[in-house]
């Protein structure tokens, strides 16, 4: 049997999720496919590996959709400050929320609270069925009239489909949608660790040659750590037994680090910059990974994503007001042309990132030097920087915007 829907969302991760929430309470009749739901949260289980730094913007679309207090309400960590550096922590670049009459610049967030509470709250919307677990088997996509079918018999048929499927999306292959890709040099070695320093209101990171090392605070005595390395590095270090991976965390992570007293868990992720050749189609659109994949080292790959759902929910509420067909290329082209460049510019700059601090070259360790002094100096560039940071500054889906800055 066919069922048939304005819009198909696959993929009910954070940026799918959060997409479903957003167009909820709206007329569209919406069906969103996750594969997997995630595991329930218990207060006091051990923290997640994978945590993400969510940004002012995000949290505030979050609020605006209304699913924050959930976050909240299970396990976030705000920080306040963010401290930078490459050789010596005294020479360091600290950006501070106090500084700009900001409380805090983000929350480092477990990826699966941010997930729980947004289907969570999408569930409460009439307008969405949410069918999870469910995999899709087929994705025919056709202009206005794509059709899903899943592992279980059913077939779905959206007017607008649209790929929030991840960096191996199957919407954006079954759109015929190509991307631009390479693998870094780099994988990232994580680990989530308990310290003897209680909860910090900073987040670090240290750049090295070999590639950046990184904290995140989260609650309680308990941190998550990023070892930037190569994928030979990243391969020896994590064939180490649990002594000897931490003796090599305490002979490599700065002092500021303090003493770890345990190590929860371990894993390490490759590392890939993609971009989709474009982001819509007639009847098409793609939002998230499926999108673009960038290099996590300033924490914006969500956070970019979650603009994407800003903005894409912002074009299709305003195609349903205005009576526009709103799963034609001419409406999608807003979401396009508001988000492309954008997140180019992001990736661009995380390249640049990459570039110049993973190596010894000596012009570039000047032009770091020079870069990391002005940064800190220039009494204009810092409140930019960390507003930027925060994702409050530059251009901002009215979404995500707070009404009082
Ligand atoms: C080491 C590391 C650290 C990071 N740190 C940060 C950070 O601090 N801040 C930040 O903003 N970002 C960070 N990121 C990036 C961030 O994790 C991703 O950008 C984010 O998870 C992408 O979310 P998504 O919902 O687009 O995709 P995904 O998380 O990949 O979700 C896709 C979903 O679709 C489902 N799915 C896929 N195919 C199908 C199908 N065929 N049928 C049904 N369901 C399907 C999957 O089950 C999954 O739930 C980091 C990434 C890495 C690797």
């Amino acid at each position: 049997m066919k069922t048939e829907y304005d819009i198909v969302i696959v993929g009910g991760g954070m940026v799918g999720a959060a997409l479903a929430c957003a167009l909820g309470g709206s007329r569209y009749q919406i069906a969103i496919i996750e594969g997997q739901y995630p595991d329930s949260f218990e207060t006091g289980q051990p923290h997640d590996l994978r945590v993400s730094a969510l940004s002012v913007a995000s949290e505030t679309l979050l609020k605006n959709i209304g699913a924050w207090e959930g976050i909240v309400s299970r396990r976030s960590c705000p920080y306040r400050r963010m401290k930078v550096w490459e050789a010596k922590e005294a020479h360091a670049t600290l950006f501070d929320a106090e500084n700009i009459g900001e409380t805090h610049l983000g929350h480092i967030v477990e990826n699966r609270v941010t997930q729980l509470a947004l289907l969570e709250t999408l569930k409460q919307h009439s307008n969405i069925d949410f069918i999870c677990p469910a995999k899709t088997k087929q994705i025919d996509y056709s202009a206005g009239s794509s059709i899903v079918s899943l592992e279980d018999g059913r077939e779905l048929v959206a007017r607008l489909l649209i790929g929030a499927d991840g960096g191996e999306s199957r919407v954006r292959q079954s759109a015929g949608i190509g991307i631009t890709k390479w693998d870094y040099n780099q994988q990232a070695l994580v680990a989530s660790v308990t310290t003897s320093y209680p909860q910090q209101d900073i987040t670090w990171q240290q750049f090295t040659p070999s590639g950046p090392l990184a904290f995140l605070p989260l609650s309680g005595q308990n941190a998550s750590l990023v070892w930037y390395n190569t994928p030979d590095q990243v391969k020896r270090l994590n064939a180490l037994s649990d002594s000897q991976f931490l003796d090599a965390l305490h002979q490599t992570f700065p002092s500021c680090l303090g003493r770890i007293d345990q190590l929860l868990e371990r894993g390490y992720f490759p590392l890939r910059r993609q971009h989709a050749q474009r982001y819509i189609g007639e009847g098409v659109a793609l939002a998230g990974d499926s999108a673009h994949m960038i290099h996590p080292l300033a924490g914006q790959g969500v956070n970019i994503g979650f603009m994407d759902v800003a903005m894409l929910a912002e074009v299709l509420l305003d195609a349903q007001a205005q009576g526009d067909r709103f799963y034609s290329t001419e409406t999608l082209s807003q979401y396009e042309q508001a988000r492309r460049n954008q997140n180019l510019l992001m990736m661009q700059t995380m390249d640049a990132f990459y570039h110049v601090f993973s190596n010894d070259i000596l012009p570039l360790k000047f032009l770091r030097n020079v870069g990391f002094s002005l940064a800190d100096k220039l009494p204009l560039a810092k409140p930019h920087i960390t507003r930027y940071a925060m994702g409050v500054e530059g251009p901002i889906p009215s979404l995500a915007k707070r009404l009082h800055v």
